[in-house]
C-alpha cells in the first residue's frame, strides 16, 4: 500500500457564500482529475470563517451540488463511514498557533489603519471587480507593533513583505510567474480586527497542516499565491506544488460571481441540464 503522506494530496475548497456555479464545477473537476490520474487522495474543506458572507445553507447545498456532479472527495475526519470535510471555522486554534509565530517573529505588525484609511492613502476606485489597492507603505507600522498583545482580536494584522523581493510563483500550467513584493502587492492582512483569520493565512496553515502536494485553483488567486508564499517561507513550512486553473466566463466575457444564479450547479440542475452535460461544458485544462 502506498503511504498516503508521500503520495500526491489536493483538495478542493470551496466559501460556502453563495451557491456552487460552473467556476467551481471546473476547477474541482481539474483538481479531482489531477488527483485521480496520480492515485493520489482528495480532501475537501469549506472556508466557512467569514461568518459574515457564510452561510449554513450554502454548505449544505455545497454537499448537494457536488455530489450531483460526480465531484467527490476521499480523504478526511471519519464521519460515521464516510469522510467528513474539514471545517476551518472548527480550526481556530491552528490558525492562532501560526498568528503568533509571526507576531513573534515580527514577520507581522498590528495596523490601526480602517479600510477607509487605506482606500483614501491610495485613491482606489471602488469598482466591485477592481483588484485590491496595494497597501501603502508610509501605512505601515513600526517594527514590533502589536507584539505585547496576547491575542489578535481587535486590530487588523498585516504581513510586512520584503519590498522589491522577487517573488516566483512556479505555475504547472503556466510557468513561472514573477510578482515584486512591495509593488504587485503589499502588506497583507493575515488576521482581521473582527477577530477572523485571514484567507492568506488560514489557506497557508491548513495546506501545510493537511500536507496537499498540489493547490489546484482559480487563476485569480495567482497573486495571493506570491503572498503565500512569503507565509511558507515565515512559518518554516514546506510549500506544495500550485496549478492554477482559467475562470470561466459568461457570455459578456464576464467571471462568474456567486450571484449569477443562472449558472449556479442547482440553476442549472433545475433547467433539467444533467451532470454529464455539465461536465461537458468544463475545459479539462
Ligand atoms: N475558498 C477559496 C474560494 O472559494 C478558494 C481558496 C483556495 O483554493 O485556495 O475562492
Amino acid at each position: 500500500m502506498k503511504d498516503p503522506m508521500t503520495s500526491y494530496r489536493g483538495r478542493i475548497a470551496p466559501t460556502p457564500s453563495g451557491y456552487l456555479h460552473l467556476g467551481h464545477a471546473q476547477t474541482f473537476a481539474i483538481a479531482q482529475k489531477r488527483a485521480k490520474a496520480q492515485g493520489g487522495r482528495l480532501i475537501l474543506r469549506v472556508e466557512d470563517l467569514d461568518e459574515a458572507r457564510c452561510k449554513a445553507e450554502f454548505t449544505q447545498g455545497l454537499y448537494e451540488d457536488l455530489h450531483w456532479a460526480g465531484l467527490t472527495w476521499n480523504e478526511g475526519p471519519d464521519v460515521g463511514g464516510l469522510y467528513g470535510p474539514y471545517i476551518q471555522s472548527q480550526r481556530r486554534a491552528f490558525y492562532l498557533k501560526a498568528w503568533e509565530v509571526l507576531k513573534n517573529k515580527g514577520a507581522i505588525y498590528a495596523c490601526t489603519h480602517s479600510r477607509k484609511d487605506v482606500e483614501n492613502a491610495t485613491q482606489a476606485p471602488h469598482e466591485e471587480d477592481e483588484a485590491e489597492p496595494v497597501f501603502p507603505r508610509r501605512l505601515r507600522a513600526v517594527e514590533g507593533a502589536g507584539q505585547e498583545r496576547s491575542v489578535p482580536a481587535g486590530v487588523n494584522w498585516r504581513f510586512r513583505v520584503p519590498d522589491g523581493e522577487k517573488i516566483f510563483v512556479l505555475d504547472e500550467r503556466l510557468g513561472p510567474i514573477i510578482y515584486v513584493a512591495g509593488e504587485d502587492f503589499g502588506d497583507f492582512l493575515v488576521w482581521r480586527r473582527d477577530d477572523v483569520p485571514a484567507y492568506e493565512l488560514a489557506v497557508v496553515v491548513d495546506d501545510a497542516e493537511m500536507a496537499i502536494t498540489e493547490v489546484v485553483r482559480g487563476e485569480d488567486l495567482l497573486k495571493s499565491t506570491a503572498r503565500q508564499l512569503l507565509l511558507y517561507r515565515a512559518l518554516g513550512l514546506a510549500v506544495p506544488a500550485f496549478c492554477h486553473v482559467p475562470l470561466v466566463k459568461d457570455s459578456s466575457g464576464r467571471r462568474l460571481a456567486k450571484r449569477d444564479n443562472a449558472m449556479s450547479l442547482r440553476g442549472l440542475r433545475e433547467k433539467g441540464i444533467s451532470r454529464e452535460q455539465v461536465r461537458g461544458l468544463l475545459s479539462d485544462a
